[in-house]
C-alpha cells in the first residue's frame, strides 16, 4: 500500500498517517520530521533549510525530494508506506511518481478558521511525533508525551506569522499537485474536522 496524505498545516496529517501506519504496517515517512531532526542535529542539509522551515516556505524543494527519496529506499520503504507532508510542489510529485508512485492521494479537508485554532494549542512530542491539543488531554498537565514520556514542545514555526504563510504556500504549491492526483484517479477527499478516530475509520474504509 503507497499512501500520500496531505492537507493544509493542523489538518492532522501526522496523526492519520501514524495511525495508518500502526493498522496496515505501512513505514511512515514525514518530511517535516526528517528536515526538523536534520536541523537539530546541525546537518549540511538541516542548516540549508533551517530558514525556510521556521517561516513556512517551501525552500530548496528539489534538495529535499532527495533527501525524502533517499531516506525511503534507505528505510525500504518503496512498496509500503504513508507520505506525510511530501510531495509539497508538482515537481515532488513528479520524483515520486518516477520512483515510488502512491496508489492514492488522501486530502483531509478542514476550514481555515479550525486549523488556526488547533495550531495556536497544538503541542509535540520532539521524540515520537505525537501531537496534543494543550489544555484539552488531562493526562498532559504535565506536558509529557503519553506515549513515550518525552518533553512536549511547541513547533518553532507555529506562530500566527508562519501559520498564515503555511496556509497560503499550501493554497498556492499544493493546488497543482492535489489537481495532479484528482486528474490520474488517485484523489480522495475525507472531511478532517471530525474527531481523529472517526477520520481514521473513514480512511480506513476507503482503502
Ligand atoms: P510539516 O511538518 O509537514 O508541517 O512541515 C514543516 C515545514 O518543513 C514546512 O513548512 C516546510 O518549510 C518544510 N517542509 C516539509 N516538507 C517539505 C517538502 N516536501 N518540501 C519542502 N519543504 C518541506
Amino acid at each position: 500500500m503507497r499512501i500520500v496524505i496531505t492537507g493544509k498545516p493542523g489538518s492532522g496529517k501526522g496523526t492519520q498517517a501514524r495511525l495508518l501506519s500502526q493498522k496496515f504496517g505501512l513505514e511512515h515517512l514525514s518530511s517535516g520530521e526528517i528536515l526538523r531532526r536534520e536541523i537539530s542535529e546541525g546537518t549540511p542539509l538541516g542548516k540549508k533549510v533551517e530558514e525556510y522551515v521556521r517561516r513556512g516556505e517551501i525552500g530548496p524543494g528539489e534538495l529535499i525530494a532527495r533527501a525524502v527519496l533517499n531516506h525511503m529506499e534507505k528505510k525500504g520503504a518503496g512498496g509500503n508506506y504513508v507520505l506525510d507532508g511530501f510531495p509539497r510542489t508538482l515537481q515532488q510529485a513528479g520524483e515520486l511518481d518516477r520512483k515510488f508512485p502512491p496508489s492514492v492521494c488522501i486530502l483531509l479537508s478542514v476550514p481555515n478558521e479550525a486549523v488556526i485554532s488547533r495550531l495556536s494549542g497544538r503541542m509535540n512530542c520532539p521524540r515520537c511525533g505525537a501531537v496534543y491539543q494543550s489544555g484539552l488531554s488531562e493526562k498532559n498537565t504535565n506536558s509529557r508525551c503519553d506515549q513515550c514520556g518525552a518533553i512536549l514542545v511547541r513547533r518553532k514555526d507555529d506562530t500566527p506569522e508562519s501559520i498564515n504563510r503555511r496556509l497560503e504556500v499550501f493554497r498556492k504549491d499544493m493546488t497543482p499537485v492535489i489537481d495532479f492526483y484528482r486528474e490520474s484517479g488517485r484523489l480522495a477527499e475525507v472531511d478532517g474536522t471530525t474527531p481523529p478516530e472517526d477520520v481514521h475509520i473513514q480512511i480506513a474504509g476507503l482503502l
